[in-house]
């Protein structure tokens, strides 16, 4: 059976890093971003077979729509990657409401409504895997990120509660929780300042963060999981 991939977030950072990865293991694979440039762009560097399509993932009759179409194209989804997301990072007193709901719309409900049209089709194939890309703010906290690491917590609660749900159809949910790495989200912020307070040193590249969402994509025995790669910030904080 074909393994059709939707990466979410796959045409920049470390959904794109995913990507890469997981066409050289010979995925079919459908680039998901609201960009339709940039993630055709992003399937073109890969080869032949994968597609990009464009879905904003906070809305649910987009994300449908994607769903039907990938199934069109590619077949049947029976892989998902979540890691398109958004930051508005600000001291809560001074963050507006729609920033707050534009946080939490991409980046809980939109995974929310991703794994329930996975769901659909991997319950009917007895089986799936998906990996939804958290954050170590999410299991810590960070001052001046509420709403993101709320975001991202709650991506942790959803994600284990729905491993429990789906197990027994013989599909697995897990979580990838970064610390800080090299890309748009994180091209702004004082590098190196924060440094200092990584015990490796360093921020970390996508494609260290999209081995670790491809080893839990594959691991047949894992569900529930919440996978720091964080290179040790989460020891000190
Ligand atoms: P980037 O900004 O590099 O990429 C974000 C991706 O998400 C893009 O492909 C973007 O495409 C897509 N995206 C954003 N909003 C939407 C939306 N509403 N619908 C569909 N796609 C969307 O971010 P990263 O690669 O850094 O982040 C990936 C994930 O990792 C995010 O969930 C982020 O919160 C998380 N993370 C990142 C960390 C870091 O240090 N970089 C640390 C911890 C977690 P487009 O704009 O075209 O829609």
């Amino acid at each position: 059976m074909a393994k059709v991939c939707a990466i979410f977030g796959g045409s920049r950072g470390i959904g794109r890093a995913v990507a890469q990865l997981l066409a050289q293991k010979g995925y079919r694979l459908a680039i998901v971003a609201r960009n339709l440039e940039v993630a055709k762009a992003a399937a073109g560097e890969l080869g032949g077979g994968h597609l990009a399509f464009s879905c904003d993932v906070a809305k649910e009759h987009d994300v449908q729509s994607t769903f039907e179409e990938i199934e069109k194209h590619l077949g049947r989804v029976n892989f998902l990657v979540n890691a398109a997301g958004i930051n508005r990072d600000s001291l809560l007193v001074r963050t507006k409401t729609e920033d707050m709901i534009a946080q939490l719309h991409t980046n809980l409900l939109g995974s929310m409504l991703t794994c329930k049209a996975a769901v659909k089709t991997m319950v009917q194939q007895q089986r799936g895997s998906i990996v939804n890309v958290g954050s170590i703010v999410g299991l810590k906290g960070n001052s001046g990120q509420s709403v993101y690491s709320a975001s991202k917590g709650g991506l942790v609660g959803f994600s284990r509660a729905l491993a429990k749900e789906v197990a027994r159809k013989k599909i697995r949910v897990n979580v990838v929780a970064p610390g800080f790495v090299h890309t748009d989200m994180t091209k702004d912020l004082n590098e190196d300042h924060l440094k200092k307070n990584i015990p490796l040193g360093r921020f970390g590249e996508p494609i260290e963060v999209a081995h670790a969402v491809v080893f839990l994509l594959e691991s047949p025995y894992v569900t529930g999981h919440v996978l720091v790669v964080d290179g040790g910030l989460q020891l000190i904080i």
